[in-house]
Order: C-alpha cells, then sequence, then structure tokens
C-alpha cells in the first residue's frame, strides 16, 4: 500500500504534539529530580536534628559509665520509623532502640572523624543514617541516628507517578486542542480551494472573495486574483489574436477562391488563365508572407528567438537599410536621407534590430506623399543610442498612437491592404526592439509628420565611460 502524506493539519497537530511532550518530559524530569533531591536534603536535615537531641539523653553515671536517660525523652521504640544507637569507645553498645536494632552495627569511626550520612538496607527496608562521634563526660561515645526511606519514597513515587500519568493526558488535551486550532486556522484555505475550482476557463472574470485583506489568507488570495487577471488579460489577448489572424488569413483565401470561380465560369483564352493564375500567386505570396510574420511573432512570444548581441554601428545600419529600400522609394520620388554627424554603437542582434527598422522605414515610405522626405537620424543621448525615423506622411492622430503598436491594428485598413500592409509591420518592431533592450515610440505634429524614435542602450565607446 502506497503511504499517502496525512493533511497539513494532521502534520501540524502530529508535530505540535511531539515538541510539546518532550519538553514537557524534560520539565517534568527536572522537577521529580529537584524535588527528590530536596526531599532527601530535608531528611538529612532531620536526622542532624536527631543525633544534636539525642546527645541531650547521654548522662555518665556515678559508675563513671555513660547511661540512656529514657525518662527525658518519649520511648523512641515507639516510632517505627526512627532509630537510635549508641556504642561506648570500645564497642560496647550503651543504647540501642527498637527500630534500628535490626541494622548491623556500626564500624567504629576515629574520634575526630567528622559525621558521615549513609544508607543501609535490613530487612527490606531501606534507612538513611548519620553517624558521627560525642564526648559524654570526658568519654567519647559513638552515635548513630537512623530513619527509614519508606515514607519519604512512597511520596516521592506518588510524585513520579502522577507526573508519568499527567504528561500524556496533558500532551492528548494539547493535542486535540492543537488540532482544532489547526482546522480552524486551516478553514479558510479549503474554502479558498473550493473558490478557484469554480473559476474555470470561461468564467476567468471571475475573482475569488477576500474576507480580510490583510491577513496570510487575504494576501494569498490576492496574488490568486492577480493571476486570474493576467490570465483573463492573455486569453483575451490570444482570442483577439486568433480572431484577427483567422480574419486576416480568409481575405486572400477568398480573393483566392473567386479568381477561381470566375476563371471556371466560362471558357478563356490562355492569356486570361495565365492572368488569373498570376493574381493567385500573389495573393498566395501574401498568405506566405502573413504566415511567416505570425510564426516569426510566436517564436518571439515563446521566447525561442535566439540573439547574438554584438556592437554595431548605427549609421552603417541605417545606410544598410535605405539602401535595401532605396527602389521602393523612388518609386514614389521619394528622398532617403540618413543624418549621422558621429558613430554611434549599440549591442544588439543585427538581423533583428534591422528587422524592425526596414519595417518602421518601410511604414514611412508607404504612407508618406509622393515627392517627399524620409530622415533617418543617428545620435547619442547620454548612455542611450537613438534612431529616428521621420517623414512628412498624414502623420498619428493622438487616439491612435497607443494602439499602432498592437498585431493588426491599422489606422485605414483599405489603403494599408492596397500597400501590401499586414498591420502586423509595427508590432513586429516593437518586439524587435524590446527584445533587444530598447523602447520605440512615435511622435507627430498636428500639421502632420510622424517621428518613430527606436532608444537602445549605448555600448562604451573605447576609452569612453557611458
Ligand atoms: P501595416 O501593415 O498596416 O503598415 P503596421 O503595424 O506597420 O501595419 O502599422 C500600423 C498602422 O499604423 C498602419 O496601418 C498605418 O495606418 C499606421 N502607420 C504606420 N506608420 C505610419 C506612418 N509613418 N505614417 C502614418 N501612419 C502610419
Amino acid at each position: 500500500m502506497r503511504w499517502v502524506a496525512p493533511s497539513i493539519r494532521v502534520r501540524l497537530t502530529g508535530w505540535y504534539s511531539l515538541v510539546l511532550f518532550l519538553m514537557l518530559a524534560v520539565y517534568a524530569s527536572a522537577t521529580y529530580l529537584a524535588v527528590r533531591h530536596e526531599f532527601f536534603e530535608q531528611l538529612e536535615d532531620q536526622l542532624h536534628d536527631d543525633f544534636e537531641s539525642a546527645e541531650g539523653f547521654l548522662v555518665p553515671t556515678a559508675d563513671g559509665h555513660i547511661a540512656w536517660a529514657t525518662e527525658r525523652h518519649h520511648d523512641p521504640d515507639e516510632d517505627e520509623d526512627r532509630g537510635i544507637d549508641v556504642w561506648a569507645a570500645d564497642g560496647q553498645p550503651i543504647y540501642r532502640s527498637g527500630a534500628s536494632a535490626a541494622l548491623p552495627p556500626v564500624a567504629l569511626p576515629a574520634a575526630t572523624a567528622a559525621p558521615r550520612y549513609e544508607s543501609l538496607t535490613a530487612h527490606a527496608r531501606q534507612w538513611r543514617t548519620l553517624t558521627g562521634t560525642t564526648l559524654v563526660g570526658g568519654r567519647s561515645v559513638v552515635m548513630r541516628v537512623s530513619r527509614s526511606e519508606d515514607r519519604l519514597r512512597a511520596q516521592v513515587g506518588e510524585i513520579l507517578v502522577v507526573l508519568a500519568l499527567g504528561l500524556p493526558l496533558v500532551v492528548a488535551l494539547a493535542a486535540v486542542g492543537g488540532y482544532l486550532l489547526a482546522r480552524r486556522a486551516l478553514t479558510p484555505i479549503d474554502h479558498l480551494a473550493k473558490e478557484a475550482r469554480r473559476i474555470t476557463a470561461d468564467r476567468l472574470h471571475e475573482r475569488l472573495s477576500i474576507l480580510n485583506p490583510n491577513d496570510e489568507i487575504g494576501r494569498l488570495t490576492a496574488v490568486i486574483n492577480d493571476t486570474y487577471a493576467r490570465l483573463e488579460a492573455s486569453f483575451e489577448q490570444l482570442r483577439r489574436f486568433t480572431a484577427d489572424a483567422s480574419h486576416e488569413l480568409r481575405t486572400p483565401l477568398t480573393v483566392i477562391r473567386g479568381i477561381g470561380e470566375v476563371s471556371l465560369k466560362d471558357t478563356r483564352t490562355a492569356a486570361e488563365y495565365q492572368d488569373g493564375i498570376g493574381s493567385m500567386l500573389e495573393e498566395v505570396d501574401r498568405l506566405t508572407n502573413l504566415v511567416d510574420t505570425l510564426l516569426r511573432l510566436s517564436y518571439g512570444d515563446a521566447g525561442t528567438v535566439r540573439l547574438t548581441p554584438e556592437p554595431i554601428d548605427l549609421a552603417a545600419l541605417a545606410r544598410e537599410v535605405t539602401a535595401s529600400l532605396a527602389i521602393l522609394a523612388e518609386e514614389q520620388d521619394q528622398r532617403l536621407e540618413v543624418d549621422a554627424s558621429e558613430p554611434v554603437e549599440a549591442t544588439v542582434d543585427r538581423l533583428v534590430l534591422r528587422e524592425a527598422l526596414t519595417n518602421v522605414v518601410d511604414n514611412a515610405i508607404k504612407y508618406s506623399p509622393k515627392g517627399s522626405a524620409i530622415h533617418i537620424r543617428v545620435s547619442a543621448d547620454g548612455d542611450r543610442a537613438v534612431l529616428a525615423v521621420i517623414d512628412e506622411g498624414p502623420g498619428i492622430a493622438v487616439e491612435h498612437r497607443g494602439r499602432i503598436f498592437d498585431r493588426f491594428f491599422r489606422i485605414d485598413e483599405g489603403r494599408s491592404r492596397d500597400r501590401g500592409g499586414t498591420g502586423l509591420g509595427l508590432a513586429i518592431a516593437r518586439w524587435a526592439v524590446e527584445v533587444n533592450g530598447g523602447r520605440i515610440s512615435v511622435e507627430s505634429a498636428a500639421s502632420g509628420g510622424s517621428t518613430f524614435r527606436i532608444t537602445l542602450p549605448r555600448s562604451p565607446r573605447k576609452g569612453e565611460n557611458v
């Protein structure tokens, strides 16, 4: 059978109980040892008192001996748990109480020896004793006072039982309390999971309810809600993109179908068929171009495009682009000029940036009137390198400026399409600039003319700190 990890509340309770058990066990052991030590110390104090009071019962007799003055003391024989034994210096017993008679005789200490405590066992009873010497009427005697440890051991044993039985009981109670507490603390998570399960792909606009925005669960919920918002935005973008792409792909397909249908309707001359096939191929080229661009964008989105950044001279790149587009500008009698007073370098992927610049300059040619001028200005601005494409076209109205970099956005669809536009040129340009660590923006004067500005991190020139 596979082991299934228990729920957080069970694990929490388990750990909590274990730690509590260990802490209480250490605490209980320390308490037990301290109490036991204290009890035994008290017993020794009592023995010491017994020793001192017993000295008062020893009296010298007229015949030069020492006697036990029983009449001055209650009979210790009555006391089962206490004993007194006294020996003369030669080992002759002077007095032995009933309770301690079973204890072995004492090994006589030297007269100067310090009093000593020891534990003895007799008839399965344990005794604590204090043995010492004392002088009575100038004679040395050895005295041993003893007390049974039975009662004390019984008391200590009771304490041990209470501690040993109480410990599991306390831990069990704490575990129940801990479990209830953990359940209460984790209930909002169950609630959250239940709510989150409700939000499927087609209900992404819904959000989780936040009971308390200041606690941990509230903050977690806010993060999950943010994720839903981002997911929703991405879904929406994807949905729009798919709809736009399908629309764009359908137009050339409809045209191809239309040409085919018209061609098949009547018998045509070979030249007419050739014409029809030529038009179809033009639309196929358009389709191929669109699909290639879409693919490039999707690679860009997936981040699978591998860049090879290298320091490049932006003025040289601008000249290269104008040379490749010169033929298009010539057709419109437009002047394409590169203004670069100083060499400016940026570390970028050459081909990707070239594509961005080509798209922007191509737009300037497409949308500017015949006979106008287009300038590409290369300059440095602190640690930034700037490429500005300035045209004398119709300009871009303020309300469109924020959207012209969006995929498939066209201000005038018919005009763009007539000029071979797909509505993706600036979207690609923005991706190509941003992937190189730059930014692209547009400015337009009310009188017309647009300036597309590409700003890139500038490479430091030799010996220069940028
Ligand atoms: P398109 O393929 O239509 O050119 P783009 O993404 O390149 O698509 O451009 C989006 C729209 O921005 C164009 O349809 C056009 O209306 C407008 N636009 C782009 N560049 C210029 C420009 N230099 N002058 C005026 N309008 C422009």
